[in-house]
């Protein structure tokens, strides 16, 4: 498989440490909020990879933290701490809005059809490794400390800037909200690893640490919490573009520096989704979650369906009217899968399954291209070939997708039995003033019909107008009385 690695700047052909397996980190949600649709966007994206790679037949180990502490406005070092500002807005616990916004979060991910990974591990949960890891930076000489807090030194390293050549007005740009000059920090790059009690008096959590009581940076978690659970080396590191840079440049000095060697091969980052006025962010406090498109009647696997429909190194405007057409998409794909007939006895056509086999294949081997990926869906619908192999191939293909096809054609073709059940029973029900010979005939005359015997039921129609009986067929039936 090539992957796009935005350390190189290029795609590569993906290999993994160790053949077979793959170490995936990806950077979690910072828990003071709920996530808007663009987080999730970089979700669905990274859960498609995931579900790709273990397609493809790689073991793969997949961890992701919760940022319920040290998140601060700015991502660098300045501004509010995120969860005090949540707890805040809600007059609750900092522990408490993690709790709910966390379920919250994991509900979301349940109804787009992303996989729990397999270690989640909220950052206040792994305190002692953090204070282990900085207290080696210090001793090592990459980290100093500095009017309280614990600085990480940029300048030890060879090259601090890694996925781009930003340079210092980069930097500032990067940083712009709220840019506060830190007179503690030798050089402007450098970020806290650790803040003590002299910064941010109103922080909620604290813990004792050997540079007196206080909490850590963003940063240092996700170096942490990715070594604890999967070790010196990691395979991919996924998060938003927004994290390349400071986030993901300052996990990787840290933890080199922590290292002393490489620490993971390959970065994958989720491009934006945008609205007309620009990145949807959860700090401007207007945005779209899963539940508004609920109660706006959007299944939320259209929205995973739209998103699948664009590539992920691409930015994505989101419209109510991209929408639509992704919701219209879906319902007719989701028709023709109910069209093909389980039941059919042809059996499957394993040449025909591996050519459209190879075609899914090569669509997501090219660097993740979900739309054509998506393309080979209608391929299969198109495709000469048995109903069982197309819908084989459906469901082999939706363990990646994730677009719940087989299920909701089952639902679909369940709707259509009980209609048709509904409509024969039509035939058979009759409501009236309980005369048994009027019953009799106005059965007679439904009988008549559905054997499209037209003159049999007008006659016997006739006979029942001469004895006064008028007749309203409804959907349940027929009901007739006197008069
Ligand atoms: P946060 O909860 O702010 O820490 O962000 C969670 C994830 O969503 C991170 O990987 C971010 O990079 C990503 N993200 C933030 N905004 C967007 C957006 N508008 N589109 C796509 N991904 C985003
Ligand atoms: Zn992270």
């Amino acid at each position: 498989m090539k992957l796009y690695n935005s350390l190189s700047r290029r795609k590569e052909e993906f290999v993994a440490n160790e053949p077979g397996k793959v170490k995936m980190y990806t950077c979690g949600p910072t828990v003071y909020h709920f996530a808007h649709i663009g987080n999730l966007r970089s979700y669905i994206m990274e859960d498609v990879l995931e579900k790709y790679l273990r397609y493809d037949g790689y073991d793969v180990t997949r961890v992701m933290n919760i940022t319920d502490v040290g998140h601060l406005s700015s991502d660098a070092d300045t501004g509010e701490d995120k969860m005090v500002k949540g707890a805040k807005r809600e007059h609750k616990s900092v522990m408490e809005i993690a709790k709910f916004y966390t379920d919250a979060f994991f509900d979301d991910c349940a109804k787009l059809n992303i996989k729990t990974p397999d270690v989640v591990q909220p950052a206040t949960g792994c305190i002692d490794d953090f204070i282990k890891v900085i207290t080696k930076l210090l001793e090592d000489g990459y980290a100093y400390q500095a009017g309280g807090n614990i600085y990480f030194d940029t300048s030890k390293l060879k090259q601090y800037y890694v996925f781009q050549n930003f340079n210092e007005d980069d930097l500032a740009v990067g940083v712009r909200e709220d840019v506060e000059a830190d007179e503690n920090k030798r050089n402007r790059a450098d970020f806290v690893l650790w803040f003590t009690k002299s910064k941010f008096e109103d922080q909620a959590l604290k813990w004792d640490s050997p540079w007196g009581g206080g909490y850590p940076g963003w940063h240092i978690e996700c170096s942490c919490i990715s070594m604890k659970y999967l070790g010196e080396k990691l395979d991919i590191h996924c998060g938003g573009i927004d994290n390349a840079f400071p986030h993901h440049t300052n996990e990787i000095a840290q933890s080199e520096a922590y290292l002393g060697h490489k620490w993971c091969n390959y970065w994958f980052h989720v491009h934006h989704l945008n609205t007309n006025s620009g990145k949807m962010s959860k700090s401007k406090g207007e945005f779209l979650t899963v539940s508004l498109l609920e109660e706006k009647g959007y299944n939320p696997l259209v929205y995973r369906l739209f998103c699948l429909q664009s590539h992920y190194r691409k930015a994505l405007v989101f419209t109510y009217e991209n929408l639509d057409n992704a919701a219209t998409a879906y319902r007719k794909l989701v028709d023709r899968v109910a069209n093909l007939d389980p039941k059919d006895a042809a059996p499957i056509d394993e040449e025909a399954a591996a050519a459209l086999k190879q075609k899914f294949a090569d669509a997501l081997d090219n660097d993740l291209n979900t739309s054509l990926a998506v393309t080979v869906l209608y391929d299969v619908l198109k495709a000469k070939t048995t109903p069982a192999t197309k819908l084989s191939l459906i469901g082999k293909f939706d363990e990646v997708l994730g677009l719940n096809l087989l299920k909701a054609a089952d639902t679909v073709r369940a709707e259509k039995a009980k209609k048709a059940a509904a409509a024969a029973d039509a035939d058979q029900a009759v409501f009236g003033e309980g005369d048994p010979e009027i019953d009799a005939l106005v059965l007679a005359r439904q009988q008549a019909r559905k054997e499209k015997n037209w003159a049999e039921a007008d006659r016997i129609r006739d006979e029942l107008t001469a004895m006064g009986i008028t007749l309203v067929d409804t959907k349940e039936g027929v009901h007739w009385s006197r008069g």
